[in-house]
Formats: C-alpha cells, structure tokens, sequence
C-alpha cells in the first residue's frame, strides 16, 4: 500500500480537485483528507479517524455507506454485462426495471424517464428537451429559462448559468443569455423585515410576474426549481409559494422543471419533493438519491403532456438527436435497482422522518437563542444553521471573515461532517437516512463546541 505521504504528494501534483482553491491546495496550504472506507453514517480516512458524515458526502449517500445490497449487484451486473448502451432500443433487464421502478414512485403524470450520469446532465438534457418541444410545437421564441437566485442546478455552460451563485457565474462569462434569474424564496433574507411570510410569497409572485411582462410571456419556456434550496442554503419555501408559483407557470403556458437531484427518492421525508409539496411538474431531475451514488446515475422524468409532443417530434424528424454513451448504464442501473428496493426494505424515508425531525428539534433547542444564529431551519433530513453577526438587526458577517466555514472545519476536527454553504454564513446538514438519534446528539453538541469555538 502507498504512503500517505506519497499519496499527499501525487495528489497535490496531479489531482485537479472541483470547488477547490486551486493555488492554496497545490501550494499544500489547504488540507487534504484521503477517504477508504465507510459504514452506516460514517466515513474512515487514511490516517485513521473515523468521521460522522453530516451531509452524507454531497447529500447523497442516503442509504448510508458499506451496504453490501448495492455493491453486490454492482458486481454482479459487472460479472454478467458490465456494459451496453441504450440507443436505437436497447436496454438491459436492469435500465427497464429501473424505470419502471421510478415512474411507481413519480407523480401519477410522469410518462418515461431518460437516464443520463449526474444532475447537470441531466438539466442539460432538460433544457433541450424544453427547446425542442417548443420548436415542434412552432413557437422558436419561447426559449428563455427561469431560474432564481440561489438555485443550484449544476456546473455546466446551461446548468452553470441555471445555478443562481455568484461563485458558478463569475469569471465563467456566465449566466448565458437564454437564463433569467428570479427572486429566492428565502424568506430570512427578505428585504422587507415588516412582510408575513404571506406577504412575502406574494412579492415573490409579483417578482415572476414582473419579469414575465418585461420579457414576454411568448420568450419563456420554463422555470426550473428545486423543492427546496439545497447549496443556496438549505432553505425551505414558505408556506404556499408552490401553489402560488405554479399558477403563474400555468396561467402563460410555461413549463415547471422540478429539481430533485436533492429532494428525490426521500430526503425530505416523502418519496419524491413533488409529492411533499402538491407539484405538478413537466419534468423532475433526478440523480444523487436514486443510486445513493455507489454508481453514477441521473434521470429526466419526462410528463405525459411533454412526452406527447416528443413522440410527434420524431413522426416529423425520425429519431430524436440526443444521447450520452453512458445512457443507461448497466452498473448505474444495477446500483438504483438494489438502492430503492433497500430504501423500501428498510423502511429509511420513514426513518428519515422521525430522525431528521429529531434533529432540527434539538438543534434549535441547543442554538435557536444563540446571539449568533440568525435562524435553524430544515426539512426531513436537511437541517441548516445560518450564522449572523447581529440577531436583532440582522445584520450578516463579512464573507471574507470566513464563519461558515471555520465552524465546519472547527466540526470535523471535532469528527462531524457538515458543510459550509457556498454563499452566506450557513452550516448544511444533509445525513444518511439511516442516522440515529444518538448521532444526531453527537451532531448537535459537536455543532454547539464548534459555533462556540470560533463565535465564543
Ligand atoms: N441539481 C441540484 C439540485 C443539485 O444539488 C446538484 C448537485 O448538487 C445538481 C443539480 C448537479 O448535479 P451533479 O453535481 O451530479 O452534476
């Protein structure tokens, strides 16, 4: 077996890290950790400490690390047919079970799903999915995407400028052109400190609105969503803006992208966000949760109104000029198979329930009064702690002074894993569903040493 130093230097020289800070980490100033093993909730690294992960990798691993029901079919899918792609029809007992499997558990209109590798694919196919329905349906102005400031849809040229984050944008020469962001329905970060959360749904709506009229209903095509912020925050919608978002969808003929990369297949305590939420989607994302990613797989769950005018499409044009290589892939399919079928067996979405419950209780309970913590929020198992300077006033830190993320790195030299948001002082909790209430406990009074560590 290498060294860890050995291992430590061909990292820092060869590996080019995502999200990292390139310079510090090649320099050797920002740490490393060289993860081998995991079980349950928690992960094993190199030099020996064992770790409760908090946020679930990058909120994925939902069944939780080492189970052997997910690698066992991996390998047995690689044993029989590691590989064999989808086009012009085929398919493998694994990518036909697996669909099948997932439209039982979408909303009752979802008609097909098409299998990509991750969430920006499958957004990318989304957003062209989107393009062509309306150029078969002879409207080729209809283009435009709405998106909103702090939305998280992924990391390429179209998904990148969908991501409402600064960090995604800037120095990328992005959003492109066709992407208009919306307000975020973050009612902490309201303006308007006077507004009632219903007030302030309805300035949400007005701001959709707004930018309708100035754009023209007959430019936009779709607004995309995920049920909840996930990376913008961790921030559940107020109550009603749903219902009141969705009619305007409605109301000028505009397409609703649900993203549940996140939220689909149990994170908050139903199956899909859709159903937590009454949605009526025309398409849903979906990936992270259908493998719990012991393989990478993604999906757009295509609805019957879409599927529709995807079918007249290929009538007009023959087949339709989209696919990845990696389509469907068997071992991806294998891994979403035995990793639905073990959220089943095991009961986890209602686990998730009680235990996440458990959890935002008694975070609020520990932090709620703190000076600093401007609010704990959450929803099934996503918990959230955003930090402020001043409670009253509600004032934020300087981002430079960096809080967010010296209390997750004071947290995991504590051996918790949460993570520090992208943007705004917010510490994100994401566990496995299998997390029980004693490691919620161990989560919290570490959460607890570590804000008071940096904030005193
Ligand atoms: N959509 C949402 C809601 C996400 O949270 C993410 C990733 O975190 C993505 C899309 C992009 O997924 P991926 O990183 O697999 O490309």
């Amino acid at each position: 077996m290498l060294r860890n130093d050995q291992l430590d230097q061909w990292d820092r020289e060869n590996f080019f890290h995502p999200s990292t800070h390139l310079a510090q980490f090649a320099r050797g100033e920002a740490p490393n950790r060289i993860v081998k093993g995991g079980s349950g909730s928690h992960i094993e690294d190199r030099d020996g400490n064992k770790l409760l992960d908090a946020f679930a990798g990058l909120y994925c691993v939902n069944v939780g690390y080492g189970r052997t029901e997910i690698s066992d079919a991996i390998a047995e899918q690689a044993r029989e047919l590691a590989y064999y792609h989808a086009y012009v029809g085929h398919g493998t007992e694994a990518s036909i079970t697996l669909s099948k499997m997932i439209l039982d558990r979408a909303p009752d209109h979802m008609s097909k799903v098409y299998f990509g590798l991750g969430g920006s694919d499958a957004n990318e196919t989304n957003v062209k999915l989107i393009w062509y329905y309306n150029n078969i349906l002879g409207r080729p102005e209809k283009k435009k995407i709405i998106s909103r400031w702090r939305g998280y849809h992924g990391s390429g040229l179209i998904t990148g400028s969908l991501t409402g984050l600064e960090l995604f944008h800037k120095k990328f020469d992005l959003p492109m052109a066709q992407i208009k962001h919306t307000e975020a329905p973050y009612y902490y970060r309201r303006d308007n400190l006077d507004q009632s959360e219903e007030q302030f749904v309805q300035h949400c709506v007005d701001k959709l609105e707004e930018m309708i009229e100035r754009e023209g209903a007959d430019t936009i095509a779709a607004f995309i969503g995920e049920p909840v912020l996930g990376t913008g925050g961790i921030v559940p919608p107020p109550a009603g803006y749903w219902e009141a978002i969705q009619k305007v969808l409605d109301k000028h003929d505009i397409l609703f992208v649900a993203d549940e990369v996140v939220t689909g297949f149990g994170r908050l305590g139903s199956m899909m966000g859709s159903e937590h939420y009454g949605l009526k989607p025309d398409l849903i994302t979906i990936a992270k949760g259908l493998t719990s990613a012991y393989a990478p797989l993604s999906g757009s769950i295509v609805s019957d109104k879409m599927w529709k005018v995807l079918e007249q499409g290929t009538d007009e044009f023959g087949a339709i000029g989209h696919g990845w290589t990696y389509s469907a892939h068997p071992i991806g399919a294998a891994a979403g198979v035995a990793n639905l079928k073990l959220l089943d067996d095991l009961n986890l979405i209602s686990n998730n329930r009680e235990v996440g419950g458990y959890l935002k209780k008694t975070m609020t309970e520990a932090l709620g009064d703190h000076p600093n913590v401007g609010e704990v929020r959450g929803e099934g198992m996503l918990c959230a702690v955003e930090f402020v300077k001043d409670k009253d006033s509600r004032t934020f830190f300087d981002a430079a002074d960096k809080i967010g993320p010296q209390v997750a790195s004071a947290l995991s030299e504590s051996g918790v894993i949460g993570r520090a948001m992208p943007q705004g002082d917010i510490l994100g909790f994401a566990p496995p569903f299998c997390l029980t209430k004693e490691e919620a406990d161990e989560v919290v009074t570490k959460t607890v040493a570590a804000a008071q560590k940096v904030l005193g």
